[in-house]
């Protein structure tokens, strides 16, 4: 990035900061307004309903499942459809199915109108075939055919609900966009295949491949992971399953298809066979979910490229990583399970399409506020 570049995002930060500190100021003063007529009106008339909101103010709702180092994101549009990317691991006696019905109880779904698979290692499609027996399902969305011999009996378990007939089927490519309402969520790349036109306009040079090192080729399911960035209103998020470091460079450089990103859920698992620089800082996500497990993912010099990117404001994680100690991990009011007996704490995105979102972490019950209705608008594309 030019020196031009980088201080004007600095500017941009401290107008920010003050922007985003009047605004809280302002949410407060509303707060406070809102709760004294409550009383007034409670003490005047009660009881009295109060309406639901109208469905363009609904929020866009995204659960980080703690699947101890798989993935499970689900996201509940404000049109009431829901993609559910990856299902956890098997096994465990239906501890990931549960924790995923749990969240979609949350968000008020009974079913699931789709269900990603990104590739078909057992972190990901694993818990499909108990996820199915505890929820309805529509879709399922996967990249095709397994190609890696050592998943085939997780794939099979997984094709044998294809084969019942009883759902819905769409095999991705780069390019397509999801049938799901409510999110435009196009697929950015499925089965070794990365997008090849950019989206909106010409693509951009990426700076960060020259000093990113040439990666070695993985042969593994994982960069066959489908990929898809989603946009709601103003709000970019990217969830790219367990693509690696080669597909990384494949996808972004020379010429990068897309710039930056507010929300970026760490690549698999933020383990350092993926998030390589010639990704992360090209996409300059504002903030970073890390879906680890204590043992799984959170690799120190992962978790450290996330931090170091130019425009990142805060790293989450859903564990705090046992390899990486606090010297790489995040702070703690950042991490939804700490060092404890394990929980299933989860995170949460409450986003509205202005491009105001909330976070909260279920174990402290603390929402962060954070308002990207101009900054990023601002920031190279
Ligand atoms: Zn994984």
């Amino acid at each position: 990035m030019s020196a031009a570049h980088h201080s004007t995002i600095v500017i941009l930060r401290r107008t920010d900061k003050v922007r985003r500190r009047i605004s809280t100021n302002r949410a407060w003063q509303q707060f406070f307004l809102r709760a004294t007529m409550f009383h007034l009106i409670g003490l005047a008339c009660t009881p009295f309903t109060i309406a639901n909101p109208p469905a363009s103010l609904k929020p866009l709702q995204i659960y980080f499942i703690d699947v101890e180092g798989g993935q499970a994101t689900l996201f509940v549009t404000p049109a009431g459809q829901s993609l559910l990317i990856d299902t956890g691991w098997p096994n465990n006696n239906f501890r990931d199915a549960d924790r995923i019905v749990t969240a979609a109880k949350d968000a008020g779904i009974t079913k699931l109108d789709y269900v990603l698979i990104t590739h078909y290692h057992d972190d990901h499609v694993g818990g499909a075939p108990q996820l199915a027996q505890r929820i309805p399902i529509d879709t399922f969305i996967d990249h095709g055919e397994n190609r890696e011999p050592a998943s085939q009996k997780l794939y099979d378990a997984y094709k044998a609900l294809l084969d019942s007939g009883k759902y819905q089927h769409i095999v991705a490519k780069p390019g397509d966009v999801l049938p799901i309402q409510g999110i435009r969520a196009e697929v950015i790349t499925s089965d070794g295949q990365v997008i090849q036109k950019p989206l909106n306009g010409p693509g951009l040079p990426n700076p960060n491949c020259a000093n990113s090192p040439e990666p070695p080729v993985d042969t593994t399911e994982n960069p066959r992971s489908v990929g898809v960035l989603v946009t709601f209103g103003k709000l970019r998020i990217l969830d790219l399953g367990d693509l690696t470091a080669d597909k990384e460079r494949e996808l972004m450089c020379p010429v990068k298809p897309f710039g930056y990103v507010h929300i970026y859920i760490a690549s698999h698992h933020g383990f350092n066979q993926s998030g390589s620089t010639a990704l992360v800082h090209a996409i300059m996500p504002a903030i970073a979910i890390v879906d680890n497990g204590a043992k799984k993912g959170g690799s120190p010099s992962a978790l450290d490229i996330i931090k170091s990117s130019p425009n990142l404001e805060a790293m989450w994680q859903l564990h705090f990583s046992e390899e990486s100690g606090t010297a790489h991990n995040t702070a703690s009011k950042f991490i939804a399970n700490l060092q404890d007996p394990d929980a299933g704490n989860y995170l949460k995105i409450t986003a509205q399409p202005n491009g105001i979102f909330t976070i909260l972490n279920s174990r402290t019950n603390r929402s962060n506020y954070y308002d990207y209705q101009e900054r990023i608008l601002r920031l190279p594309r």
